[in-house]
């Protein structure tokens, strides 16, 4: 697998996020809520980069198969999600790809009447986004690759790399010769 950005590289830059959002959200209530399951090794790193006090919170989305670039139809769970009235929410994902994803969770977010919505992600593949939403924050720019570790995964695998990697050809002809394949 190819190492797209490495475990200091992320470190210094979410860092960096962490310092940006405690400027910018000091004295405000502030909830950041992860996007399950990909966001974890993010949510978990940026909020120990934050100075400012903050509440965490979830919800899952899904939409994915496989390396598959057509997104799904896109599900959100949002029973986790605590009360948000009045809260400043920074919703916080992964990656952002089409946008739909994030289009959906602003959509859902908004039921619970915060004081105001932003996005955060770690990663945004620019040349593939399909809506009129930019994310608020992100960590990197990258190129319209299928990537893993950091949370993201391949099939529920490879979200432990500590580094995030390009899955190539070869790749994913080990990935998907599982024991339940045959
Ligand atoms: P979007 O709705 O923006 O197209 O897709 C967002 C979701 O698709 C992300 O939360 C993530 O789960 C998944 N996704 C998009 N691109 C990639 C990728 O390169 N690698 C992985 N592992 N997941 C991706
Ligand atoms: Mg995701």
């Amino acid at each position: 697998m190819r190492v797209l950005l490495s475990e200091i590289e992320i470190s210094e830059r979410v860092k960096a996020l962490g310092h940006q959002l405690s400027e910018e959200y000091s004295g405000r209530p502030l909830t950041i809520l992860g996007v399950l399951t990909g966001s974890i090794v993010l949510l978990a790193d940026l909020i120990r980069a934050t100075s400012v006090p903050l509440r965490v919170a979830l919800i899952q989305a899904a939409s994915y198969r496989g390396t598959e670039t057509t997104p799904g139809r896109l599900t959100i769970n949002q029973s986790l999600v605590p009360d948000l009235r009045g809260r400043d929410v920074v919703i916080l994902d992964d990656i952002f790809d089409t946008g739909n994803t994030m289009v959906g969770l602003y959509e859902a977010v908004k039921d619970f009447q915060p004081a105001s919505v932003r996005s955060a992600v770690l990663l945004w593949k620019t040349a593939r986004t399909e809506v009129d939403l930019e994310p608020d924050y992100f960590g990197f720019q990258i190129p319209d690759e299928f990537v893993v570790g950091y949370g993201l995964d391949f099939n529920d695998d490879f979200r432990h790399l500590p580094y995030i990697g390009v899955m190539e050809d070869e790749d994913l002809k080990h990935a998907t010769a599982t024991p339940q394949d045959g």
